[in-house]
């Protein structure tokens, strides 16, 4: 019984912790010879910071990173204006008791993947560096998975096979399923960490030669670190060297500062922008997850966030169906997960045009805290009347009465049982929790709401029965808690 992760990034890492911690045996397989140096996606949504404390790493990801910085915007040297990531965007993030992280929080992806690493060598599994997937045969038992260490081709054997091998997939290319999308032809991202003298303060630094956003050359400081992320726009036929020397002459020509010196690159990458998705997310035993599955502009930080969430999704039905739970389980990743990443591709590709213009059209949410599963096949809720929060919406945090808070009680891998006003709940093998009020949850009479392992709202009920029927659906022992 073993699942073979191809790609140790953000998404395979976060699949793996998941199946490592229900105790499924799990190898991920990475081509490179270590986890990627680079800070890329750096923005963890306020979703995706919940994600993290539910696998244990909450407080390494608030050890390493810092609230995202504000904009400082500057006209050569002169200090124009600074603004805070929401004014930025126009868009609200949102607070409350049900919200314990709403802010988006800054962590370079090379250290996201570090505690990510950890985490998983701490619940027993680890990573193969130097092991490329360059192909797979898929019968009804399982998946041969071709792999190549050291120019040597070895072929293994697993249950299934997840490719969160990043936006060029071999796991793609080898399932052959569609990748319909746009390339952005005429313009080039230039991104990389680099150290820099000559800026004060912990900011976006958005350097223009004369107020122009559009032809601006940003530095982020990054969190308790030397090293800036610097990112730079421009068309494909005005790219500099990528070398130390073609980013400095680029900074100067964008800003006018002579005074800013940047040094000890550390990482640079040249990238278009690149807006698909696959047509499909599995093909009989093989999972496509993360930038596999979905690609798109990095305007408004989605795609760490959105490929996170990708593993989180398939983690618990994995290991759910492996220990026995019915194979339609596993249709539901693509159903939930699809139109999660349409909708990103679609808002992403939005917030690239506008490039921080004003807009007067609608706010994105980039929380992600609106994810929803509403209408698919995993949402029950059989009330007459529904209210505001309805099965398939993410479950709100609440305080608790004797002092902690729900998501103190949904941390883990188990399905959690929340019984309203009085509501029976006896003989179930899960965490029951009895909430005499709670504003975030605006369900009436005796209802029962049950807890999908991923902090999503399963089932919303009077009855116990209707709760009964849906563990059946869903589990067979392995999701409950030990
Ligand atoms: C240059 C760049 C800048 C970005 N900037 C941002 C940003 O500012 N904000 C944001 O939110 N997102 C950004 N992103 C996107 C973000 O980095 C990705 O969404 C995120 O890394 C996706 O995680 P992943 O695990 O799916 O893929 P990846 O992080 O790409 O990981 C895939 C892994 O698979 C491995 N691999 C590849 N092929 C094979 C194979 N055949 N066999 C075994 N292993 C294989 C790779 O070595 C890699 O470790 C950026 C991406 C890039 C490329």
């Amino acid at each position: 019984m073993t699942v073979i992760v191809a790609g140790a990034g953000p998404t395979g890492l976060t699949l793996a912790c998941e199946l490592a911690r229900r105790g499924v045996p799990c190898r991920v397989l990475d081509k490179a010879p270590g986890l990627f140096p680079g800070s890329r996606g750096k923005g963890l949504s306020p979703r995706t910071q919940e994600v993290f404390d539910d696998l244990g790493v909450g407080d390494a990801v608030r050890a390493g990173g810092m609230p995202f910085p504000s904009f400082r915007m500057y006209s050569g040297r002169e200090i124009v204006a600074e603004r805070t990531l929401a004014e930025m965007l126009g868009a609200e993030l949102p607070s409350g008791p049900d919200v314990p992280y709403p802010s988006i929080w800054l962590l370079p992806q090379w250290r996201t993947d570090e505690i990510l690493r950890d985490r998983l060598v701490e619940l027993g599994g680890s990573v193969e560096f130097g092991a490329e997937v360059t192909g797979f045969e898929q019968d009804a038992d399982g998946v041969t998975v071709t792999v190549v260490r050291g120019g040597v081709e070895r072929r293994e054997r697993a249950d299934y096979l997840v490719g969160a091998d990043g936006g060029r997939s071999a796991v793609r290319k080898a399932l052959g399923v569609g990748f319909a999308g746009e390339t952005f032809e005429t313009e080039r991202t230039l991104i990389g960490d680099v150290r820099a003298e000559g800026l004060d303060g912990v900011f976006c630094h958005m350097l223009t030669r004369a107020g122009d956003l559009s032809e601006r050359f940003g530095l982020w400081n990054l969190p308790n670190s030397p090293y800036y992320q610097f990112v730079a726009t421009m068309p494909t036929d005005q790219v500099p060297p990528l070398t130390l020397a073609g980013v400095q002459e680029l900074m100067v020509q964008r800003s006018g500062r002579d005074d800013i010196r940047l040094h000890d690159l550390r990482w640079i990458s040249l990238y278009q922008v690149n807006v698909r998705m696959v047509d499909r997310f599995r093909v009989g035993r093989v999972f496509l997850a993360g930038d596999a599955a979905h690609v798109h502009s990095s305007a408004s930080g989605q795609g760490l966030n959105t490929s996170v969430q990708d593993g989180y999704n398939l983690g618990w039905k994995l290991a759910a169906v492996l220990a026995g739970a019915p194979d339609e389980l596993l249709d539901t990743y693509e159903a939930e997960r699809m139109p999660v990443a349409a909708h990103v591709l679609g808002m992403t590709t939005e917030m690239h045009r506008r490039d921080f213009l004003p807009s007067t059209d609608p706010t994105p949410a980039i929380h992600q805290l609106d994810v929803t599963y509403r209408g698919g096949p995993l949402a029950v809720d059989d009330r007459a009347e529904p209210g505001r929060l309805r099965a398939g919406d993410r479950a709100p945090d609440a305080p608790l009465e004797d002092g902690r808070r729900l998501f103190d009680v949904f941390r883990g891998p188990h399905f959690t049982l929340l019984a309203f006003g009085g509501a029976a709940a006896d003989g179930f093998d899960l965490p029951v929790v009895r909430v005499a009020r709670s504003e975030a949850y605006d369900v009436a009479g005796s209802a029962l709401v049950l807890v999908r392992p991923d902090g999503y709202i399963g089932v919303i009920t009077e009855s116990v029965q209707t709760v009964r029927d849906y563990l059946g659906r869903v589990s067979k022992g392995a999701s409950m808690p030990g």
